[in-house]
């Protein structure tokens, strides 16, 4: 034991101290002896675990780095995922957390390699949670027991095969835990394991809950779809893109028929929930990479990406046709809505600019509004008044201009 404590300033100096040798002459006995001492004395062996410490440390701050250019949580954490399974295998690790304000748990297992579909019980984590601020990093379960009121959680980490609690922090304070189970290749993590998954967990953390941040700076709280502001940064970048990729892009612009008289029936609840079920159905009705965001009141646009003109109406009418057969059970009543939709293609080669295009989609709309509501409208240049034509369907409303 004494070997390993040498202070490091004694390494410094008697290194600092001795005289450089000629090269030839560097295996003279003085050198030797010297070399012996600072052996004997576990210098070296100091020096070379400092080293190692220190090249672990650098790729941590890399990995930091790294970590916190991600955005999308999901992707944090398989990132997380990768660089820790360059260490060690966890046979179970879980990362849980509270979301957005009343949006509830999240929660990420990992059995080995693999990503699992397993839960981890709200009221286990609810008792783990109350006494989470008083956890040393990173803390053995087996210290756990007795406490009172950390039963549930207990019994939970015995099913997942959990190991170690490590509170994760962010600048909002305590919002979750990552779990640790033992090695898959068994043994006991050592120093450098245990300092690596204690930082990376903190670092993590901090991404994770700046992914949260972000995730509500983009989103709209009432839909969770992204909102007017995100779109338009989204809709430059996809313009970008597109003509990059030689590809043309459709922008579908979206408004509830007579929604204030739905919400004259029915109340703002009722609506409020309407344009929520809404987003779903408008989001069921395209493909993932599409672009869907709530404009503002009841008004929403879908970017759709490399399409032409006929697939941008087939998808236009997918979301009309999709809105119009929504049931919204509300107190005991079926509700529902239509809406009506404008849309134009931006060509790859834009010759006028997006905030055009946008006003383009919404000339479209107010066609269908004119033309009878819940219909579509494709923007056509310089043929607007034939347009109207094109999409004339569904049984709506007698006319009304918007
Ligand atoms: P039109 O078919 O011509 O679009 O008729 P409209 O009644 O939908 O149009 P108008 O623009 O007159 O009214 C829009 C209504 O949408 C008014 C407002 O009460 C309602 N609205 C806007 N945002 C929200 C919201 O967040 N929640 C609820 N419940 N209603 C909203
Ligand atoms: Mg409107
Ligand atoms: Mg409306």
């Amino acid at each position: 034991m004494g070997k390993a404590n040498t202070p490091f300033r004694y390494i410094l100096t008697s290194m600092d101290q001795a005289p450089a040798p000629p090269h030839d002459e560097r295996l003279d006995a003085a050198f030797l002896a010297r070399f012996k001492l600072l052996d004997e004395s576990g210098a070296l062996d100091d020096l070379a675990k400092l080293r190692k410490e220190n090249r672990e440390l650098d790729t941590l701050v890399n990995d930091a780095a790294a970590l916190f250019a991600i955005a999308d949580i999901e992707r944090m954490i398989e990132f997380a995922m990768s660089r820790i399974v360059e260490r060690f295998i966890p046979t179970t690790l879980v990362f849980i957390f509270e979301g957005q304000r009343g949006t509830g748990l999240r929660q990420y297992h990992y059995r080995g390699l693999a990503r699992v579909a397993e839960e981890f019980p709200p009221k286990a984590y609810a008792a783990l949670r109350s006494h989470l601020a008083a956890f040393r990093f990173p803390t053995p379960v087996e210290t756990l027991a007795g406490i009172p009121g950390l039963a549930p959680f207990l019994e939970a980490a015995d099913a997942s095969e959990t190991d170690f609690v490590l509170p994760m922090q962010g600048i909002d304070g305590l919002f979750g835990a990552v779990l640790l189970g033992k090695k898959l290749a068994g043994g006991e993590y050592n120093d450098l394991e245990r300092m690596y998954i204690d930082r990376m967990s903190r670092f993590l953390s901090i991404g994770i809950q700046n992914g949260i941040h972000y995730e509500s700076a983009i989103t709209d709280a009432k839909t969770g779809l992204y909102n007017h502001p995100y779109f338009l940064r989204r809709l430059e970048e996809e313009a970008a893109r597109a003509s990059r990729r030689d590809t043309d892009f459709g922008l579908i612009m979206i408004d509830v028929d007579r929604f204030k008289i739905f919400n004259d029936t029915h109340g703002h609840l009722a609506g409020d929930a309407l344009l929520a079920a809404m987003a779903g159905a408008i989001r069921r009705a395209v493909r993932a990479e599409d672009i869907v965001s709530r404009f503002g009141g009841e008004e929403f646009c879908v970017l759709v990406v490399e399409c032409d003109e006929g697939s941008l109406l087939e998808v236009a009418e997918r979301i009309r046709g999709g809105i119009e057969r929504l049931i919204l059970p509300f107190e005991g009543k079926e509700l529902s809505v239509t809406a009506s939709l404008g849309c134009c293609l931006v060509p790859r080669s834009q010759r006028a600019g997006l905030s055009t295009y946008l006003d383009r989609a919404d000339k479209a709309l107010y066609r269908s509004k004119e033309g009878g509501r819940n219909r579509v409208t494709l923007y056509r240049a310089g043929l607007l008044d034939r347009a109207a034509e094109l999409r004339a369907r569904g049984g709506a409303a007698p006319g009304g201009s918007a």
